[in-house]
């Protein structure tokens, strides 16, 4: 795995690259299934030292969309034959589990649309709540593996206990979500040994989506304001860049068959002209167009230029449209539910 990462042969490069695109045809087809994404709330609990939504960063205009609007966009994802919505936001505590029980409840009544939620690390009660409204699957990435790693660039939030990504994983299984996972790529203090690592723990952790972006430095931040703490020499710091993020999406394609991957708008912003493309070439099957009203859209800056933000939902729409068919894909049709998930329920059901 790790020579694969290191690896900067541009012949050897296109064998992983077809390998990759040869199992996702085969495990998950051609279809790109769409996901509609919300971008909900920019209100954060959090001080992640790698986000631009941090708490800290005050220079930021804080939005919460209403749930008028946020139904508003579920019927715009009907109305564009999108099956899923993707609910993400920082960690608001203006987001109780009763207001976002209520709003998967509004969704469902009105639509058949599949609920995913990324609303960070939040107790039993409220994931069961959710779960219970109707709510199908979650997504919290681990970020890294490197655990000393993580716990310096994700310090728990003030006056919690420190909660560990990995169990909280396992609990959302319990309850019955598709369970999501990822990590950002090229985090300064990131080695090669880490990433490896962490295509290792994708598969062991058996999850149904896997999301992977390069780590991209927003200046109001403490990490991307130092330009990264020097923590390793360049021989084993992983890059940042579109290559590496594409190694990483081949790799976990070939290591995780059956998941669901998306193609991030992490990789769109490295390159706007191919990025996204590029993800689809390397093992992605998803597009997660995005939904938000565009005059909350430059207030949800996780990162700067990230791509896509400034366009209508029409034009997400349209752009993840021309680029699937420009690679001789299909837009997938229904919800797109996770194969490995079906895959380890009829394996229960027997
Ligand atoms: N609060 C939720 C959480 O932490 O899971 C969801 C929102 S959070 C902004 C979504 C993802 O954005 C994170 O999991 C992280 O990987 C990614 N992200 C945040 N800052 C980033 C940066 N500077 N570069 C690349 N990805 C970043």
């Amino acid at each position: 795995m790790v020579q694969w990462l290191q690896c900067n042969d541009e012949a050897d490069l296109e064998v992983l690259r077809k390998r990759a695109d040869a199992v996702r045809s085969a495990q998950v087809g051609d279809d790109v299934h769409l996901r509609g994404l919300v971008e909900l709330s920019n209100i954060c609990a959090r001080d992640c030292l790698y986000c631009g939504i941090r708490a800290g960063n005050a220079s930021v205009a804080r939005y919460r969309m209403s749930r008028e609007e946020v139904v508003a966009c579920a019927r715009l994802a009907v109305d564009f034959g999108f099956g899923t919505l993707v609910l993400q936001a920082g960690e608001d505590p203006g987001l109780t589990g009763a207001v976002v029980a209520d709003l998967i409840k509004a969704i469902k009544q009105e639509t058949d649309l599949a609920i995913t939620l990324s609303l960070g690390e939040r107790d039993l009660e409220d994931l069961t709540a959710w779960r219970q409204a109707g709510a199908d699957r979650y997504l919290l990435r681990f970020e890294t593996s490197n655990r000393e790693l993580f716990r310096y660039i994700h310090p728990p939030r003030v006056g919690q206990p420190e909660r560990d990504r990995i169990e909280h994983l396992g609990l959302l299984r319990s309850l019955g979500y598709e369970v999501g996972s990822g990590v950002m790529i090229g985090i300064p203090g990131q080695s090669y040994d880490d990433l490896a690592q962490d295509i290792e723990l994708f598969k062991g952790l058996g999850l149904d989506m896997i999301g992977v972006g390069p780590y991209i430095p927003h200046q109001d931040t403490p990490l991307g304001k130092s330009g990264g703490v020097p923590l390793l020499g360049v021989e084993q710091q992983v890059p940042n860049t579109l290559v590496m993020g594409l190694k990483v999406v081949a790799l976990t394609r070939i290591t995780c068959p059956q998941v669901n991957i998306p193609s991030t708008t992490a990789l769109a912003t490295l390159d706007r002209q191919t990025g996204r493309e590029q993800g689809l070439n390397w093992g992605a099957n998803i597009i997660m167009p995005n939904l938000t009203p565009v005059q909350y859209r430059r207030m949800y800056e996780i990162y700067p230029s990230k791509a896509a933000s400034t366009e209508t939902a029409e034009q997400s729409r349209d752009t993840a449209l021309r680029q699937i068919v420009g690679l001789g894909r299909v837009p997938g049709r229904g919800r797109g539910d996770s194969k490995h998930f079906q895959t380890l329920n009829s394996f229960k059901n027997n």
